[in-house]
């Protein structure tokens, strides 16, 4: 396996574009493993599985395949060979995807893929359990978080960036503090900060200091190593 950043943290806390900007600048492959999440609650959905249908979805999960296709800029995600990078940030994907991820079997598999993309490449990987559950031996853990209001005025200006229709401030608001209550009091895989994570708090920080100090952490450990 190569080096592992594990980058988990709540919706809208900064983890994608940190992550991004973190890979460009210390050449690793960035993936954003709620992209997966939804990739499976976008198939689901579009086929109307479900979510106590759990025989079908243990076949739908044989019949999904997710990749990750990497340009100058950031990557898309395509699901059975159709980039599907804008479909899974709609509102109906955002509020199947958190009740999707609490099924073990969904879980299990994408933990599986997870792995599978890091055994040959230096990565930074975002998400809810990376470093409690996928890579809890990762070489540097970043707890990222960030007040709810201000994760949500974040993501809704991002909707807005990328012309994507979200909802409206209020309705990110409610989603986020819903989402964070569900993901972090799941049974499986709950969010929370693995013990020897960094605890970053980014609701004051700008995007540029939030990458400084985990540039800072991966050259140390690298140092180490
Ligand atoms: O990061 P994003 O908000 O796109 O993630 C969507 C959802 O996917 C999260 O709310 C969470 O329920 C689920 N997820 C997860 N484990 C991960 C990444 C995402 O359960 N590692």
């Amino acid at each position: 396996m190569g080096f592992v950043v594990a980058i988990d943290g709540p919706a809208g806390s900064g983890k994608g574009t940190v992550t991004k900007l973190v890979a460009e600048k210390r050449n690793l492959v960035s993936i954003d493993t709620g992209a997966m999440y939804r990739c499976v609650a976008l198939y689901l959905y579009r086929n109307n599985i479900n979510l106590n249908e759990i025989e079908k979805i243990e076949k739908c999960l044989d019949e999904i395949k997710i990749e990750f296709k990497f340009v100058e800029n950031g990557s898309s995600i395509y699901l059975n060979g159709e980039d599907v990078s804008r479909e899974i940030r709609k509102q109906e994907i955002s509020l199947l995807v958190s009740p999707a991820s609490k099924i073990q079997c969904i879980r299990d598999r994408l933990t599986i893929m997870q792995r599978e993309i890091a055994q040959d490449k230096n990565v930074i990987m975002e998400g809810r359990d990376i470093g409690t559950v996928v890579f809890p031996n990762a070489d540097v853990k970043i707890y990222l978080d960030a007040t709810p209001e201000e994760r949500a005025k974040r993501r809704f200006n991002q909707n807005i960036a990328n012309g994507i229709d979200g909802g409206s401030y209020e309705e990110i608001l409610n989603a986020i503090i819903e989402r964070d209550y569900r993901d972090s009091h799941r049974e499986i895989a709950p969010l929370k900060q693995a013990e020897d994570a960094i605890y970053l708090d980014s609701t004051n920080l700008s995007i540029e200091e939030v990458v400084e100090e985990i540039i800072k952490l991966i050259d140390l450990k690298k140092k180490e190593n």
